[in-house]
């Protein structure tokens, strides 16, 4: 639909009760994506990001909780003077008051993803607001598009509706009459089936899109172009249907496939959620994406820094091209980080710290090169004599988001003499944050006359936001999350140089 010019916003509506993923676990929920305006969001809305790139705010990711709380807020205030406070109309009004607010922000289409099944307990007052939305729209301006699941089963060789037919029953029941069902598939769906389900679940067939498992997520909106979703919303939303610009993702589909036949390089994700690709799911994206610009084809694996001693770092890192330590929170595997830091400074190993690894990354610094033996961070060790890293207590202010943490896009002003510069090609930069504890400026001098650069501050100069090694293939270490502004067709330059640098290598 944005290649056809329309200005398009995805949303995303999770019925569960947290208020957002901010304090979830990244094993209950994957990631934390974080957007510009700072909210901590559903993993999905790095997806959106990505396969769109269109900057998503706050509005873009609600939750019941979200929903719940600004109710129960207003009622406690006497917003309702004196009234029955009730799921319908209160709860279902605050959620559509969420989607119809993307008309103030000139938006042509706002897709709205409500997450969980049909029949969950926890997101029916969602589908009853998105129901009641299509009653007080007109006819074409709402269209009800069901993903479903066609399972395979392999003994007979064939593909059920059974699955679907039962869920649009379901939903049917709750008052939508999907438009258009998109049926997630492992292998082809035949013409004849495609004719049973419309039958069976009453959408027109040509309205029964195929959503086939691919090798390569990126390859779906083209798929589904051909599959001709965008025609069938066109159609149910009296648009025109202008021809579809698809060539730059045309061109970046036909370079992944040919990735795979390029030199490959080994990356190792050092961290503690490794049981779950998904806590890292926009670093490793982010590094597939670098791979697809140096037409290397990038091989990452998880590697639980937990296991790493300074015995086995050797065996367990040597046969890695390059190294990231993202981001994360607590003290859980961070001797292993630091291992694995010092074997890629000393080892000459391409490194990028990220948010967490760059902390690690100060703190490996300080207790090898500098000698600091009890060096760390605040997080870890609340009294620790030399924390390196620690909580600014004057930067309070400036975090009223979120508490004490620094969330969201912050300006970062790069040193003309660093590789940052040159990576970035720019002085001025803006990266998006999450995290509570800062370098500490008191070990500035020190670290910088023995090697560590700070290679870029906040503009005034009081936040550090990166270091550097000189005479290092490519030692590069931020306070923010790259990964959350790399998109498979524009890649981040940190990831693209750290990558680079490993083919040289
Ligand atoms: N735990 C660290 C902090 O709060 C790093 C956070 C992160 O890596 N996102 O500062």
């Amino acid at each position: 639909m944005k290649n056809r010019g329309y200005k398009i916003a995805n949303q995303k509506l999770d019925p569960y009760i947290n208020i957002d993923p901010g304090t979830m676990s990244p094993y209950e929920h994957g990631e934390v994506f974080v957007t510009d305006d700072g909210a901590e969001t559903d993993l999905d809305l790095g997806h959106y990001e990505r396969f769109t790139d269109e900057n998503l705010t706050e509005n873009s990711s609600i939750t019941s909780g979200k929903i719940y709380l600004e109710v129960i807020e207003k009622e406690r205030k006497g917003d309702y003077l004196g009234k029955t406070v009730q799921v319908i109309p209160h709860i279902t009004d605050a959620i559509k008051q969420k989607i119809y607010n993307f008309e103030k922000m000139g938006i042509d289409i706002v897709i709205t993803e409500i997450g969980g099944t049909v029949g969950d307990i926890e997101s029916g007052p969602m589908l009853e607001a998105i129901r009641q939305i299509g009653i007080e729209q007109k006819e074409e301006d709402t269209v009800f598009i069901h993903v479903t699941l066609l399972p395979y089963i392999s003994g007979s060789k064939e593909l059920k509706s059974k699955p679907t037919q039962h869920s649009v029953k379901e939903l049917q029941a709750l008052g939508i009459m999907p438009d258009i069902l998109v049926c997630r598939a492992d292998e082809k769906i035949s013409e004849n089936m495609k004719e049973k389900i419309a039958l069976f679940c009453n959408v027109k067939k040509e309205n029964v899109i195929e959503n086939k498992t691919v090798s390569n997520l990126y390859e779906i909106p083209l798929m589904l172009e051909e599959e001709g979703l965008a025609n069938a919303v066109c159609k149910k939303l009296n648009l025109k249907n202008t021809n579809s610009n698809n060539e730059g993702w045309e061109k970046l589909i036909k370079s992944i496939k040919e990735n795979q036949n390029y030199k490959k390089v080994k990356i190792a994700i050092v961290g503690k959620y490794t049981k779950l690709e998904d806590s890292y799911l926009s670093v490793i994206e982010s590094i597939k994406h670098a791979g697809y610009k140096n037409l290397v084809n990038t091989d990452i694996e998880l590697v639980d820094s937990e296991q790493i001693t300074k015995e086995n770092v050797k065996d367990i890192i040597g046969k890695y091209n390059g190294i990231i330590v993202p981001g994360g929170f607590g003290d859980r595997g961070i001797e292993g980080m630091i291992e694995t830091i010092k074997y890629a400074r000393e080892n000459k190993v391409p490194f990028l710290g990220i948010c967490l690894g760059m902390q690690m990354a100060v703190i490996e610094f300080a207790r090898n090169v500098l000698k600091l033996e009890d060096a760390n961070s605040e997080e870890f060790e609340e009294n620790c004599k030399n924390a390196v890293i620690h909580i600014m207590k004057e930067q309070k202010e400036i975090r009223k988001k979120g508490g004490t943490m620094r969330l969201g896009a912050y300006p970062c002003k790069l040193k003309k003499d660093s590789k940052a510069y040159n990576i970035y090609g720019k002085e001025e930069i803006s990266e998006r944050h999450r995290h509570r504890y800062e370098y500490n400026n008191k070990y500035r001098m020190e670290m910088e006359k023995a090697g560590l650069k700070i290679a870029g501050t906040s503009p005034d100069e009081t936040l550090v936001e990166m270091v550097e090694i000189k005479n290092h293939p490519f030692f590069e270490a931020c306070q923010f999350h790259p990964e959350f502004k790399s998109r498979p067709d524009k890649p981040h330059p940190l990831f693209v140089s750290f990558v680079k640098a490993q083919i040289f290598d």
